[in-house]
C-alpha cells in the first residue's frame, strides 16, 4: 500500500482540499527528510568498491561505528580480493570477531572473494546480477555498493528502510524486495540512492525501533503509524 492523504469532504469535492498522490506524498517526506538530515550519507569507511563489499557484509547486525574500528587494521593487511580469499580462517575468525556472527561472516567473505577471484578477475562486478551471485550479498548490499561505490542508482532496504517506511505508511509490507519495487516505482532513479541515505539516517537518529522520537520527529505531522507519540 502506498498512501493517499484523507480530504475532509472527500476527494474531488467542492471546496476540498486536494488528494496527495502516494507519489507527492513521498517526495514531500523526503523534501523534509532532505532539510532534516542534508549529509545523509553511507557511515561505512571504504575507499574502494572491495572495501565497500567486505565492509557492508560486516555491518549485518552490527554499528558502522563497530565495522569502522575493525575495517581500520584489517583494510591494511587485506588489500584485495586474493588476500581476503587466502586469508587464515581462524585469524580471519578473531579478526572479525567484535562485529558478531563471525564465522558466517568469515566464510561469507572469503567464499565472495575466491569468487570475485574466480570469476571477475579479483574485481567488484557492477551489475545487481553479477552482485547477487556471491555469497553473503543480497539485493540490500548490492544496491549499497552500486550506489556508493559506482554511483549506480539502487534502493537498498535495510531494517532502518523497513520500519521507517512502514511506520509513514509508505508502503504495507516487511518484505524488502517489495518495499524496494514500491519506493523505487515513485521515484527517479537518480533519487533512489540518497532516498536510501534518507531513510538510514531517520532511523538511526530518530524514528528508532524502540522509543523513536516522535515528539521531535520533521515528518510526525504526516506519519501514519497508529503509536507515534
Ligand atoms: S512520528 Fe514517530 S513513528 Fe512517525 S516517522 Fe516520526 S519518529 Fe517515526
Amino acid at each position: 500500500m502506498v498512501g493517499a492523504g484523507k480530504s475532509k469532504h472527500g476527494a474531488g469535492g467542492r471546496g476540498s482540499a486536494r488528494v496527495a498522490s502516494p507519489r507527492e506524498r513521498l517526495q514531500e517526506i523526503l523534501r523534509i527528510l532532505a532539510r532534516t538530515y542534508p549529509h545523509a550519507h553511507c557511515e561505512l569507511d571504504f575507499s574502494t568498491p572491495l572495501e565497500l563489499l567486505v565492509a557492508t557484509i560486516l555491518s549485518a547486525q552490527c554499528t558502522d561505528a563497530r565495522v569502522n574500528q575493525v575495517t581500520q587494521s584489517l583494510f591494511r593487511k587485506y588489500r584485495s580480493a586474493a588476500d581476503f580469499a587466502g586469508a587464515d580462517p581462524d585469524t580471519f575468525e578473531e579478526e572479525i570477531r567484535s562485529t558478531g556472527f563471525f564465522r558466517n561472516k568469515a566464510k561469507n567473505i572469503r567464499a565472495c572473494c575466491q569468487k570475485l577471484v574466480r570469476d571477475f578477475g579479483g574485481a567488484v562486478p557492477r551489475t545487481m546480477d553479477e552482485l547477487v551471485t556471491l555469497p553473503g550479498v543480497g539485493r540490500k548490499t548490492a544496491n549499497i555498493l552500486l550506489y556508493n561505490a559506482y554511483g549506480v542508482p539502487g534502493f537498498g532496504v535495510d531494517t532502518h528502510v523497513v520500519r521507517v517506511t512502514n511506520r509513514l505508511g509508505l508502503v504495507d509490507t516487511e518484505d524488502p524486495e517489495k518495499i524496494e519495487a514500491a519506493i523505487c516505482a515513485l521515484l527517479p532513479a537518480a533519487e533512489w540512492g540518497q532516498a536510501t541515505h534518507r531513510f538510514i539516517f531517520h532511523g538511526r537518529r530518530t524514528c528508532h525501533a524502540r522509543q523513536p522520537d516522535c515528539p521531535g520527529c520533521c515528518v510526525r505531522a504526516i506519519c501514519r503509524w497508529p503509536e507515534k507519540r
